[in-house]
């Protein structure tokens, strides 16, 4: 798939002239490649037909970088695509929010549920979960189980058949119990039935919800867009987040789900455990969904920002798989030196959307340092070994005392690198195009 894009890409870099067959040709192959990711019909033909209108064939002749304005501008609209253009409502921590999950049985709600509640209890909030599923059995086990192994508060009954009743009891019992976070899981069916509809309205408009997200199994394929819709028709579906991206589909449903809920996509999920799980970035998934894999962009940028005499050792090590530690502080020292870094490492994988949110590049900046300075205690042993479990407490105590920083801290950093290795583990067996190589998009 990957091999045919860049092909199309490649005819048209070869092509002297860029004609308006060669543009077909290119959109064409876009066009099957994004249909293969699962991207509605009628959105890969509003692409195509956006694209006409924003390339122009006669400043592309006389333009030199043919081959890049015509991938940025496939990109940018894909890209826009997934922007509806107003952001979600977001929780405030401290302040009591209600958010109910809601898609089909097998979507992954109780596990996203799970998953939601984990990630911002790490970050000091207060979550419960609510099991409002009384339609399959075995429901409350599984939520109770996940929220037992998060520490995670629950409400459920194995006994009540009223979905509403339990969803507004435990919305009720934890709002006096000062949560901030509270989460119903509501049940799902198989299909799309005017029961459920009717039960998501009921409990919606019984607990009140301030964000209502829709979860979405990424393999869902060309049904994406009536399930969000129909969900968006009965309850006020403000975020989305797609499941299972893990697997082999690129999730091109998601933007049938933004287009038919006009929400954002929030997070993603990546596994079946609690913490495989990721904010939504939407550059490398559109890269995903191009089949050009996560890395596209960041090739691209890596023969940029990463000085010429130290790009092959690194491209080694990582195709390798081993993310070590050096190799994050090496990227680190990279990143402070090249200044505003934001905008750079926006592509790097792994390192935008968590490690450096837009507009706080200062604090970013500062924790990196602080990382740094506690890698400034590491051994070389510890600094070159593949192995995390290589870490104990006494290692981790030794680096918080050497640099003065709290154990906690040192915990972090390595949770940190954790993140950072999972992900690029992924470059693992990659072949390593050489400069100019790669189209990137
Ligand atoms: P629900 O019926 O919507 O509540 O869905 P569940 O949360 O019970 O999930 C259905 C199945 O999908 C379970 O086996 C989950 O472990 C699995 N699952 C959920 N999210 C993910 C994910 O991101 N990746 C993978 N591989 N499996 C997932
Ligand atoms: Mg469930």
């Amino acid at each position: 798939l990957g091999g045919s894009i860049s092909r199309a890409i490649q005819q048209m870099s070869n092509a002297t002239i860029i004609d308006e067959k060669v543009l077909n040709e290119c959109l064409n192959e876009i066009t099957r490649a994004l249909l293969q990711s699962d991207v509605q019909f009628k959105l890969v033909r509003d692409m195509q037909t956006n694209i006409k209108k924003i390339v122009n064939l006669d400043d592309l002749a006389a333009g030199h970088n043919k081959r890049k304005i015509i991938q940025q501008a496939i990109f940018n609209e894909l890209c826009k695509m997934l922007d509806p253009g107003k952001p979600s409502f977001t929780p405030k921590k401290g302040k009591t929010s209600v958010v109910m999950f809601v898609g089909l049985q097998g979507s992954g709600k109780t596990t996203t549920c799970t998953k939601y509640a984990y990630y911002h209890q790490k970050k000091g909030w207060k979550p419960a979960l609510v099991c409002a599923d009384t339609f399959r059995a075995g429901a409350f086990d599984q939520l109770k189980q996940n929220a037992t192994k998060a520490k995670i508060p629950f409400y459920g009954s194995y006994m009540e058949s009223d979905p509403v009743k339990i969803a507004v009891e435990g919305v009720e019992r934890f709002k006096k119990e000062n949560c901030d976070l509270i989460i119903v899981d509501t049940s799902g069916r198989h299909k799309q039935e005017a029961a459920l509809f009717e039960e998501m309205r009921q409990v919606s408009e019984a607990t009140k919800p301030d964000l209502v997200i829709f979860v979405m199994d990424s393999s869902i394929g060309q049904a994406a867009f009536d399930q969000a819709q129909a969900f968006k028709q009965s309850v006020a579906v403000g975020a989305v987040i797609v499941t299972k991206m893990d697997g082999h589909a690129k999730g091109g449903g998601a933007l049938s789900a933004v287009a038919a809920t006009k929400s954002p996509v929030i997070f993603i999920g990546t596994g079946e455990h609690m913490d495989e799980f990721e904010v939504f970035d939407v550059k490398p998934f559109v890269s995903r969904l191009l089949g050009m894999g996560d890395w596209s962009g960041f090739m691209d940028k890596i023969h940029e920002v990463v000085p010429m005499d130290q790009q092959p050792e690194l491209l080694q090590k990582l195709s390798e798989g081993n993310f070590t530690l050096r190799i994050m502080y090496e990227q680190f020292q990279n990143i402070l030196k090249m200044g505003p870094i934001g905008q750079v490492f926006s592509m790097l994988p792994g390192f935008s959307a968590e490690l450096m949110p837009k507009g706080r590049e200062k604090e970013s900046q500062a924790k990196i340092k602080r990382y740094m300075t506690m890698m400034d205690s590491m051994t070389n042993e510890e600094l070159d070994s593949p192995n995390p479990k290589l870490m104990n407490e006494s290692r981790m105590m030794r680096i918080a005392r050497g640099s003065g920083r709290h154990i906690r801290e040192v915990m972090e950093m390595l949770e940190e690198y954790k993140r950072l290795a999972k992900i690029w583990s992924k470059m693992k067996g990659l072949k390593i195009p050489k400069k100019g190589e790669m189209s990137a998009l």
